[in-house]
């Protein structure tokens, strides 16, 4: 920290320098750890919610490192998006996530699908529909059945190339969702546009729901706009019963939160899939 005194700028720089060491390390580390299989995938249910049965899973991200413990994607992900790794881990992701959706699929798991976060960088690449196409063909699962997470800053970047990559994914039959939806201070023109299917709602408007905030008529606005849209709209972020009673009441279709289960490793996950008696 930068404190006041004659010698400040010491500690600055060698709090600078410090940083930068830490994330050339980390960057060292985060380049092998695919190799390494330090990498694996959470999955977290989403529930269709008047039919009170699983719908979804969403692929999130973990890093278990032999020392430093298990890191969250918030502190690996952005410093892989700066360094491009991104690619290679974002590839990763997909192919992992569509072979085991397909196996669930093949042990008749019910039918649900698999969702992908992408980040805005490993989305403008030029490869990334190829991308997408191989982990379709090395996986054998049908395209309806994945989902592609992307958030609205894809459209702050170059939006003809956005509407055209959204178009030829879509043509795959890859199922397009705008994640976090609400928070990116884009305008909602670009709805009409896109070939979206699934809205998520971001949870800081499912958690401060109650009788007298906004949240609420914003929560029912964003799902009525789904209805009118033919999409379907994901409520985030779910942990209380109350939360899960008046998304119902307001129209939501879905919902994913800790209420339902929180993001488990394979094993629990199929444990969860013979408990709901779908495997
Ligand atoms: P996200 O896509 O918005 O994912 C939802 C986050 O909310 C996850 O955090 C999840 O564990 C958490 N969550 C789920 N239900 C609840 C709940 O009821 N309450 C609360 N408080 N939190 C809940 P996680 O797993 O730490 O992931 C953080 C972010 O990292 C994700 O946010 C996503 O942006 C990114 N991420 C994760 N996996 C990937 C990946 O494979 N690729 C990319 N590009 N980004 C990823
Ligand atoms: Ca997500
Ligand atoms: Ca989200
Ligand atoms: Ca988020």
């Amino acid at each position: 920290a930068k404190s006041k005194g004659g010698n400040n700028t010491v500690y600055f720089s060698r709090d600078m320098e410090e940083e930068i060491t830490r994330k050339v390390e980390m960057e060292a580390h985060l380049r092998r750890a695919v190799e390494k299989r330090e990498l694996f995938i959470a999955f977290q249910p989403i529930l269709h919610i008047q039919g009170q049965s699983l719908i979804g899973c969403e692929s999130l991200l973990r890093w278990q490192h032999p020392t430093w413990g298990l890191i969250p994607p918030g502190e690996f992900i952005p410093l892989a998006e700066e360094t491009g790794l991104i690619h290679d881990i974002g590839k990763w992701v997909l192919v992992e996530s569509c072979i085991q959706l397909k196996e669930w699929l093949d042990q008749e798991a019910g039918e649900f699908y698999i969702s992908v976060n992408v980040s805005a960088r490993q989305f403008q690449h030029p490869t990334f529909l190829n991308d997408v196409e191989e982990a379709l063909a090395i996986s054998g699962l049908p395209a309806e059945y994945l989902c592609l997470e992307l958030t609205e800053t894809i459209m702050l970047h170059d939006a003809a190339h956005t509407i055209e990559a959204m178009k030829s994914l879509a043509g795959l039959g890859v199922k397009l969702a705008i994640d976090d939806f609400g928070t990116g201070y884009s305008s909602l023109s670009y709805l009409k546009h896109l070939p979206l299917h699934i809205l998520k709602i971001d949870r800081s408007f499912v958690q401060n729901m109650s009788d007298h905030t906004p949240d609420v008529a914003i929560v029912q606005s964003i799902s009525t706009m789904g209805k009118g849209l033919k999409m379907k709209v994901v409520a985030e972020g779910v942990e209380t019963p109350g939360q899960l009673e008046l998304l119902k009441e307001l129209g939501c279709d879905f919902a994913q939160g800790f209420l339902i289960e929180r993001p488990m490793s394979l094993e629990k996950m199929n444990i969860f899939l013979k408990k709901m008696h779908l495997v």
